[in-house]
Order: structure tokens, then sequence, then C-alpha cells
């Protein structure tokens, strides 16, 4: 912990990039994970963009419990402690595979979704956007939304399988990961492409990764320090910054 302190301090451009993993210490169910919602559910099928044209209901009932749930879910000292690091001038971006938008409930600024997020909603048809609470009294009444205009179908700005990566985020999240000096990598088990590619752009610029994540990636090799546990690495950072 000494160790990674300094190594927050000194840094020059100090960025990181999470996952799944510290969504789950907020009560947010993993998805790969061995208890993970993959388990229960054909993911494929939720985050499927030709299923959700046949069925959008399948998404709506699922994601409640993982997209639609921020009166009961709020953001941990990983959250907290990452806002915290930003607005001390310490940490440029966070740049997040999740989508429960938990970042910005910290109080993060700059926050890069590479597989967007659920606080942005627009309909299929015309293409009239709605925000996360516009639509959540809907979804946590178990009704699929529609647009009141056409009434088409109104689906997240989550990127489903079939579909890019928002305009501009893997390009924005390589140019800051060429730039960091250090990059902490956080709860991410670095196996969805092209977004687990990120982190390498700063290995390959000459800057040093930290990873904290339970379990092993096809990286692990390349760290210059990996701990297991984020919530404890977190409460020391949290009592330190
Ligand atoms: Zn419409």
């Amino acid at each position: 912990m000494t160790e990674l302190i300094k190594m927050i301090e000194n840094a020059r451009y100090l960025t990181c990039f999470t996952g799944a993993g510290i969504s789950t210490l907020s009560g947010i169910r993993d998805f790969r994970g061995a208890d993970g919602l993959y388990n229960d559910y054909d993911a494929d099928k939720i985050f499927d963009l030709a299923y959700f044209h046949k069925d959008p209901s399948y998404y709506y009932r699922h994601a409640r419990e993982i997209v639609y749930t921020t009166d009961a879910i709020v953001p941990n000292v990983v959250h907290t402690t990452l806002a915290t690091l930003e607005k001390r001038g310490l940490l440029k971006v966070v740049i997040t595979q999740n989508i429960d938008i938990l970042h910005q409930a910290a109080g993060s600024k700059n926050v890069i979704e590479l597989h967007g997020s659920a606080a942005k909603h627009s309909c299929l048809t015309c293409h009239k956007s709605y925000s996360y609470a516009q639509v959540l009294e809907d979804i946590q009444a178990d009704i699929v939304p529609k647009c009141p205009d056409c009434g088409g179908i109104i689906k997240p700005h989550i990127t489903f399988f079939g579909e890019s990566l928002p305009a501009g985020a893997l390009e924005r999240a390589i140019q800051h990961a060429q730039k960091s000096d250090l990059m902490l990598v956080l709860g991410s088990s670095l196996v969805v492409q092209p977004a687990a590619s990120v982190p390498l752009y700063c290995l390959k610029n000459g800057g040093r990764l930290v990873m904290v994540n339970q379990g092993k990636t096809p990286f692990d090799s390349l760290f210059c320090l990996h701990f297991n546990d984020l919530q404890s690495v977190f409460e020391a950072l949290a009592l330190h910054f």
C-alpha cells in the first residue's frame, strides 16, 4: 500500500479503468464471476440487439436489478475515492466498462463510458431522447417504456451485442491511456474486447499498470503491482487521500 500511495502521489498522468468488479461492492451482481448474472440469465440475449427488437421486455425485466436501481444501490468506497482523487487533481479520467452510472453518482466528472449507459434512452422509431428518470417508473412497474409521441420502443444508450461502441469513446480512452504514466485497472477481468485492450496502450507507451481485481486476467504478468481486494485497498486509499 505504501508503494501504491507513493505511485499515485508521484504520477504525472494518472487514469483508471474500471469494470464490473467495482460495482459488486455496491450490491450489483457481477456478470462473469462465480455468482455472476450470466449463470442465471442468458446474457447474450439480454444485451443482444436483434433479440431486443424481437422482445424488449427480456432486457427490461432483467436489467431492473442491474441498471435501474439507483434508489437502492449507492456508490461504494472505490467510486467515492476515485471522485476524491479527481477533485484533488490527481486523477485525469475514469474509463469504465460499467453501465450503472455509479461513478457519476459518486461525483466523478470526467468519465468515459465505453459501453454507454442507461443515463440516456431514445426511441428506436423517432429517435426522441428520454432520461433515466423518465423511463424509470415504467420499468419498475414491469412495463416496457414506449415513446409517448409515436409509440416506438425505447432503448437505453447501452452498447448491445451487435452494436458499435459509442462514437469516439474508445478513441478518447486510448488517447488518455497513451498519455498515462500510471493506470489503475480495477475490477475488470479484461476479457471484453475491444475495451479490454485500453490498458495495453498505457503499457505500450511506457506507462505502468496496477491491478486490483479478484481472480486472474490474461495479462497478469504485465502489472507492476497486483492486489486482490478492492475494498481493503480503497479503504486504505480513502484514509490517506
Ligand atoms: Zn418515438
